[in-house]
């Protein structure tokens, strides 16, 4: 069956130790589903993995199975039947997923990929994990009498929101303040998600705080956390700022209570701290420390979007960022850093000096605007760097992160946002777009990032084993299979298709081996499709291929420089001949939902036509950037 074929390609099947070794050194993330024998791969997350791959369509995510059973690295795997995704970058254990949770393992794919990008592009640090969900028979003794929380519902945390895990310690509740402290924390806009009383045990707080064990009052610590109740919170905010971990950490102050009473005499330790480890009040450190805590002190915490619980699926979304001429080029690098750690991919990226006009259809809704003027002079004083970014709920995390328009309004209210920390002296534009709402991010993609259009072949040679897999990975980069036709090329067709090569002496050679067979010609369609296309070719001759692009699809293929396996137009301009060279008159504008396996044979009307000009390729609606070239990637 051909889409069995497709999952298979989709996700790399690791059968054995060689091949789950050849896993590890892939670089990028692979998301492997590791599975029993017995059951198989978990089919319920293959077509979330698709869409994944095809919204970020990102070189460095990858996706595999692997039977537990054959592999010796899987071996405390074995047996469990609960569907378990583990998390690889860089040969290292970097995050686990228990349970077919689509909204969660969707999330976690865009969180892992964007944090192994930062440490492949930026050099940070990649953190390792242990999978605590395995654990030896003899612990697992210990860990069942551990008191579990006793709320044994699952606790909601929209998937979309930020949360922290906060704590009201002994102290403060033996002091009887837990109530009015759990009313200031409610006034200052903090929205309490789950809310939990109870005493930790010794050995909780001890694993909680397991950080801070080297310390000298370590133990005092554990003494203390297990002396008596505490409320246990997690928080989300009711405007989400995003960074509720940092806003709850300035509300509670410095952990010093001596510090907290001198710098911040309104914060909770300093209103309710006793002495130095009874400060009151715990907050934790950052997201994924707060990840960490929730899973560890709400063992029944999933994560949820409002529209999951209507039953619907949350979508990796995208949104357009500008940033704008004049930010400085050091500063560029800091907000990529910025966007990279707030969990986006950078799908597209160009940069691109705009016209006046361009700037007029761009912001065609604020041209009557007093500020327009400043805008303009802003926008064409030099080139704009333009990025689709993706995440869930990316238009509003993105809009979240960039503040207030205004930069005077982010300055005052909101020091931290990007535009606020960005803003350029003097100058009354902000320095950061972000699309308004989903429909605009739509538009405005499509003004710098048009979807182009080329024509790829498969070539006699590929077409007996080749042919599903070729086809298979142009689905799974995201490619629009327009039009396609199987055909045994003339001579004359043949000829003519390649005449820039007539005085070659590989000429003739050339056209006996293209007419030798048969061959699928397919039209396809994405952003930058010409560039991402032959990207995926390689080099021309395969020998070349394997050494410089070994996953490329000549490298894998191709077995010589003329039995190369596939084509592709080499600019914008002759991916136009050649599509209505060999398709003619294109009609329609559809899709076509094929599978591969049954290869039609589709409109190839009359190839004098000139509706070829009419189809809308590459031309925006706006009239935008239609004929540029695009980066995909580093500008
Ligand atoms: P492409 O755009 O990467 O396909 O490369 P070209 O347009 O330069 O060449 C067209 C096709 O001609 C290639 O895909 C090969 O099949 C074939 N070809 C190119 N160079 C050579 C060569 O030096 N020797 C032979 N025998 N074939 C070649």
């Amino acid at each position: 069956m051909a889409s069995k074929k497709k999952e298979a390609s989709l996700q790399a099947s690791v059968t054995n130790q060689e091949q789950w070794e050849e896993m590890l050194a892939t670089k990028g993330l692979t998301v492997v589903d590791v599975y029993q024998q017995w059951c198989g791969p978990c089919r319920a997350v293959v077509s979330l993995l698709r869409k994944i791959k095809n919204e970020l369509g990102d070189d460095l995510l990858h996706f595999a199975t692997a039977e537990a059973d054959s592999i010796d690295a899987l071996e405390r795997y074995r047996g469990k039947c609960e569907p378990t995704f583990l998390f690889y970058g860089g040969g290292e254990l970097v995050a686990v997923l228990r349970g077919a949770n689509a909204p969660l393992l969707q999330r976690m794919i865009v969180e892992e990929l964007a944090k192994e990008k930062l440490v492949l592009e930026q050099g940070g640090e990649r953190k390792a994990v242990k999978d605590d969900g395995l654990v030896d028979d003899d612990k697992a003794e210990e860990e069942e009498t551990l008191p579990q929380s006793e709320n044994k519902e699952s606790i909601i945390v929209p998937a979309s929101k930020s949360y922290t895990v906060a704590i009201i310690k002994p102290d403060a509740v033996a002091h009887g303040k837990a109530n009015e402290i759990i009313m200031k924390i409610q006034d200052a806009g903090f929205e309490i998600l789950a809310h939990e009383e109870r005493t930790l045990t010794e050995v909780e707080a001890r694993d909680f705080y397991q950080h801070k064990a080297a310390e000298v009052d370590f133990e005092d610590l554990v003494q203390f956390m297990s002396s008596g109740l505490s409320h246990i919170l997690v928080l989300s905010q009711v405007e989400d700022s995003t960074n509720v971990v940092a806003a709850w950490r300035e509300f509670i102050g410095p952990a010093d209570i001596e510090e907290a009473r001198r710098e911040k005499p309104e914060s909770l330790r300093a209103q309710y701290g006793t002495q130095a480890l009874f400060n009151a009040v715990h907050g934790s450190e950052d997201i994924d420390q707060a990840g960490r805590e929730l899973a560890f002190l709400f063992p029944n915490f999933r994560t949820a979007s409002v529209t999951e619980q209507d039953g619907e699926e949350e979508r990796v979304e995208r949104t357009l960022a500008l940033i704008r001429p004049n930010v400085a080029r050091e500063n560029r690098e800091e907000i990529l850093a910025k966007i990279h750690e707030s969990g986006f991919t950078v799908a597209l990226q160009r940069e691109e000096m705009l016209t006046e006009k361009q700037v007029r259809q761009f912001y065609f809704q604020h041209v009557e605007e007093d500020f327009f003027p400043a805008l303009l002079q802003n926008m064409t004083s030099g080139p704009v760097l333009a990025m689709t970014l993706a995440r869930i709920e990316a238009v509003e995390h993105w809009n979240n992160i960039l503040g207030p328009s205004d930069v005077n309004k982010a300055r005052e209210e909101s020091p931290e946002s990007l535009r606020a920390q960005f803003a350029v002296e003097n100058e009354p534009i902000n320095p950061l777009h972000g699309s308004a709402s989903h429909d605009e991010a739509e538009r405005e993609i499509n003004f710098f990032f048009p979807k182009q259009q080329t024509l790829a072949m498969i070539k006699p040679d590929a077409m007996m084993e080749h042919k599903e897999k070729i086809w298979e990975e142009i689905h799974a980069n995201g490619f629009s299979v327009m039009q396609q036709k199987e055909t045994v090329l003339s001579r004359e067709t043949a000829e003519e298709f390649y005449k820039e090569h007539r005085e070659k002496l590989f000429f003739s050679q050339l056209v006996e081996f293209m007419c030798s067979g048969p061959c699928v010609m397919l039209i396809l369609k994405k952003e930058n499709a010409v560039e991402d296309w032959r990207a995926m070719l390689g080099p021309t001759d395969p020998d070349q291929a394997k050494e410089t692009s070994p996953d490329s699809l000549r490298a894998r293929f191709g077995s010589d420089i003329l039995h190369n396996s596939v084509h592709g137009s080499s600019t914008e301009k002759h991916a136009e001949e050649e599509i209505r060279f060999i398709f003619g008159d294109i009609s329609s504008e559809a899709e076509l939902a094929g599978d591969g396996e049954t290869v039609t044979t589709v409109l190839a009307k009359d190839k004098d036509s000139s509706a070829y000009e009419n189809s809308g390729m590459s031309k925006s609606p706006t009239g935008g950037m239609s004929d540029n070239k695009q980066h995909n990637g580093d500008p």
